[in-house]
Parts: C-alpha cells; sequence; structure tokens
C-alpha cells in the first residue's frame, strides 16, 4: 500500500497510552512537607527507585514527584523490550568492560528475573512474555557480524541460537532476511503503560506519596537536607533520587552527559488470522535488524505490529518539544520499509503514529553518580534500553544513597562516568556528522569511514 494513505487514519499519539487503563492523576502536591527521600521523575527509573526503597526499608516516607503524568515520557512511548542487557548490548559491553562481562550479563540476566518476579508478587498485568529477541542479519555484511561473539556467548552460558536463512525465515516470514541469531532468554516483551501503571499501584500500595503534575522547579541544599521547589509546595527531604530522564536537569553537570534524541514508531491495526499466518511469527520473538541504523518490532498482545527505529534524530540546539514528537518524513519512510519486509501484509495499515525522546549518552549505557555531599544520586543515560536496565540503575542509587558497598556499586561500569559532549554549536555539527557518516556505513556494507573509526578508537559514539 502507499505509504501516505496507509498513514492517512493513523492518530497521532503513542498507542500505548491511548487505553483505557490509563489510571487518573494522583493529586498535585499543594503544601509544604517534607520526606526521607524524594524521588523525581516517574517513568520507570523513579518508579522501580521508589518501589524499592520502601521494599528495602517499609518505613522510609518516600515522596515520588512527576512534572506531568507518570509513564507519559519514553517509559510509556518505547517499543516494550525488556532487555537482559545492562551495557546496551553484548558486543558494547564487551568493547567497554572486558573484564567484568560475565558479571554484568549475569546481574543483568538476575535483574530480568527479578522484574518477573515483582510483576508476580504486585499482581501487574503488562503482558510480559520472555520470547527473546530475534537478531536479524538482512545485507550480506550482517551475516559475519551477527555471529561474531558466538564463542564468548557460550562461554558465557547464555542462551543464543544461530538461524541460518531457512530458519530465521521460518520463524518470521520475511524475504529480506539472510540469517537470525535468536537470543531467547535475555529479552521480554511487554506492555510499558501498564507495566509504569502498574509500578504507580505497586508504589501507592506500599505508601509511596505520589505527586503528579507536580514539576520540580529548583532544588537547594539546605545543609542536612535538600528543598525542592514545586509550582504548589516545597519538599525538604534528607535524600533524593533523580530519574528525570533527559529533561532539563535539575543537576547542572548532567547537560554535559546526556542528548535528547528522538526515536519514532508505527503501529499497525490487529492482523487478521490469515495475515498473521502469511508471516508465522510463532514464538512472538521481538525482532531488531542488524544495519547500524536498525528497526526493532513485535506483536502486541492483540497482534498488531510495532515498528520503529531507524532514524534516530538530534534537533540542533538540542532541545526536548512536543513538535519533535512527530516527524512525518520519518512515519512515510517507516511505512515503506515496513512493507519491505512484509510483502504480504501490503493491505494493513497503521492506527498509531508516534516519537519519543531519548537520553542518548556517549557509551550507550547508563551512568550513575553522587552530589550533596551523597545526599542526591542519579542515573541517566539508557540511551533507548532502559525499560529493564533502570530497574538495575534504581538498586543502583539506592545503594549508592545506603554508602554500603555493593558487588553493583563495585563494578567500574559504575564507577565510571561517559565522555562528556562538546557544548553546543559545536556538539550540533559533531552528532550531525557522525549520524551522516553511520548513513553512509550502512550504504558501503558496514564499512567505518575515518571519523567513525577515530571515535571507535576514543570509546565514543551515537546510538539510539
Ligand atoms: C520510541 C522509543 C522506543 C524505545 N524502545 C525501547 C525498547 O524497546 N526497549 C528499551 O529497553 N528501551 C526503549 N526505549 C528507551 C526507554 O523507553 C527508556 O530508556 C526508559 O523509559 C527511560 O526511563 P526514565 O524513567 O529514565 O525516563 P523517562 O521515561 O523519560 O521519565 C523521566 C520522567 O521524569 C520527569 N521529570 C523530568 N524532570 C522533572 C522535574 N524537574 N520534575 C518532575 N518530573 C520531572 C518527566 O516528566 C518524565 O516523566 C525507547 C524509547 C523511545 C522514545
Amino acid at each position: 500500500m502507499d505509504p501516505l494513505k496507509a498513514l492517512a487514519d493513523a492518530e497521532r499519539k503513542p498507542y500505548w497510552l491511548d487505553s483505557p487503563a490509563r489510571p487518573g492523576p494522583t493529586p498535585r502536591l499543594t503544601a509544604n512537607t517534607t520526606a526521607d527521600l524524594v524521588v523525581v521523575g516517574g517513568g520507570f527509573s523513579g518508579l522501580w527507585t521508589a518501589l524499592m526503597a520502601k521494599e528495602r526499608d517499609p518505613s522510609l516516607d518516600v515522596v515520588l514527584l512527576e512534572g506531568r503524568r507518570i509513564g507519559w515520557a519514553a517509559t510509556g512511548r518505547n517499543g516494550g523490550f525488556c532487555m537482559a542487557t545492562l551495557t546496551h548490548g553484548l558486543a558494547n559491553g564487551l568493547e567497554r568492560w572486558p573484564e567484568e562481562i560475565d558479571r554484568l550479563e549475569r546481574m543483568g540476566v538476575e535483574n530480568l528475573d527479578e522484574i518477573e518476579r515483582t510483576l508476580d508478587r504486585y499482581g501487574v498485568d503488562c503482558s510480559f512474555d520472555r520470547t527473546g529477541e530475534l537478531h536479524v542479519a538482512t545485507e550480506p555484511w550482517q551475516v559475519e557480524s551477527l555471529n561474531e561473539h558466538l564463542d564468548l556467548i557460550s562461554e558465557l552460558g547464555l542462551d543464543y541460537v544461530p538461524l541460518d536463512r531457512d530458519q530465521v525465515r521460518a520463524e518470521v516470514g520475511s524475504p529480506t532476511y539472510l540469517a537470525g541469531l535468536w537470543e531467547r532468554s535475555g529479552c521480554a516483551m511487554l506492555d510499558p503503560a501498564r507495566l509504569a501503571w502498574g509500578l504507580r499501584a505497586a508504589c501507592l500500595r506500599l505508601g509511596v506519596r505520589v505527586h503528579e503534575r507536580t514539576p520540580v522547579r529548583s532544588m537547594r541544599d539546605d545543609g542536612g537536607t535538600i528543598s525542592l521547589r514545586t509550582p504548589y509546595g516545597v519538599v525538604t527531604a534528607r535524600r533524593v533520587a533523580l530519574g528525570t530522564g533527559v529533561f532539563p536537569p535539575l543537576l547542572r553537570r548532567l547537560r554535559h552527559f546526556v542528548v535528547p534524541v528522538y526515536d519514532y514508531a508505527l503501529m499497525t491495526e490487529p492482523l487478521t488470522a490469515d495475515q498473521l499466518a502469511s508471516v508465522g511469527w510463532h514464538n512472538r520473538q521481538g525482532v531488531g535488524d542488524s544495519g547500524n541504523r536498525f528497526h526493532y518490532y513485535r506483536l502486541s498482545d492483540d497482534n498488531r505490529i510495532l515498528w520503529g527505529g531507524y532514524d534516530a534524530v538530534y534537533y540542533n540546539g538540542g532541545l526536548v518539544k512536543a513538535e519533535y514528537e512527530q516527524r512525518d518524513e520519518t512515519f512515510v519512510k517507516l511505512a515503506g520499509h515496513f512493507y519491505d519486509t512484509f510483502p504480504q501484509l501490503a493491505d494493513v495499515r497503521f492506527t498509531h503514529r508516534w516519537g519519543g525522546v531519548i537520553d542518548t549518552c556517549s557509551r550507550f549505557s547508563a551512568f550513575y553518580g553522587q552530589a550533596h555531599g551523597g545526599r542526591l544520586v542519579y542515573a541517566a543515560g539508557y540511551t533507548g534500553m532502559g525499560v529493564g536496565a533502570t530497574r538495575f540503575g534504581a538498586n543502583v542509587m539506592l545503594d549508592l544513597l545506603s554508602g554500603e558497598p555493593t558487588e553493583r556499586t563495585g563494578l567500574r561500569m559504575v564507577r565510571e562516568k561517559p565522555i562528556p559532549f562538546p557544548p553546543e554549536p559545536v556538539r550540533s555539527g559533531v552528532i550531525q556528522f557522525t549520524r551522516w557518516s553511520i548513513a553512509q556505513a550502512d550504504q558501503h556494507e558496514g564499512r567505518r569511514n575515518l571519523w567513525l573509526r577515530a571515535l571507535d578508537r576514543m570509546g565514543l559514539g551515537f546510538d539510539s
């Protein structure tokens, strides 16, 4: 179908948030108050932090402040791939922290197991389904890189199954696939908005005071405590945890480490039984292709296909703006790629189109830290892979606040910071040239130009 026609009736809003299951907002903060711990941000990062703070110490008085609505940002508009990796994939972790990759992989799987157990404990229904992820090669140069780390993967005891052309097409029927690698245990598919609302309900059940539509405007260190000013009240707290993603940071130093990158997605109408049968997809894995600019796609529980990725857009100036959440040029491109991948679904139309902002950092995986004499902690920089990893980051923040060393806080990955981005306007120039170079590499059999090779040597990059 012509992409423009297929998109004609698509709503301009995130599919997951457009649900009758969305709860009404909790009350705004309207008076001054005190707390043991204030968590700022009602995305996965803040929700996991508040929930696990209460689980660690039920007597702690915890307040969560969210500027808009729980899960409205990246948390409620992502692909719903809940991955074990804490390092934005094995290859990135291996490149940066080879001596601790076995521990990082183990802790990632434990984190995913714990997410599953938490959902059971609180009865959170978010269609969590441990299908794994199917990595597919669609160009000959990608086949080799797909199987690059197979020896190490088996040494680490990870459950990956290499698939040849016929085997991968038997899993998911696309004429574009040349080979695949099914990462079986390291990824679950879920509905991210229902996860966020479920975590909110669990927080409320444990006594966290959740205030939505309560943006923190500024922060002041009062010595033993920190005061957070919101439009209608001040919270004075002994401890503060920031889970504010890529939004203008309350702690100025974070500006240097994260940049806003917009990622876009489409949702189709539900497939008919015949349409689904034409693709197969009996194991319902999440799928990711293997270019530097990649698509990610998956089935929803009512057999729609979420189709996203490819264009990761940095808007010069680095602002976060509502108008950037819609980009017709990208939607048309994505729809075209969908039909190239699944020509048998030429009649399928799209019902939703949206974008969201990612907190990209130069090492692609989150970083952690403390400020104000250890009274404030933060975690940011999940670079498009935070659905699962934010729970690990929340645990790191709570470990740091406790002051007790743990296996997590001993990791070099946790102790080190990413290399900062240069200030604007140099930042825009560097990022746009890097994006152009990445697109060139995809067009030239993955060959990286001098610029990308220089960045690789410095351990720097741009990703989503
Ligand atoms: C289109 C898209 C697809 C993605 N797909 C995947 C995927 O499939 N798998 C995956 O692992 N990751 C994916 N991601 C990334 C993932 O969604 C994020 O890593 C994760 O949601 C980050 O959660 P967070 O809580 O850190 O940030 P956010 O969800 O951005 O939440 C931050 C919250 O802090 C609040 N806030 C900020 N400042 C203040 C303040 N001063 N006062 C009060 N509140 C404040 C904001 O309002 C916001 O609600 C995707 C992201 C996008 C955009």
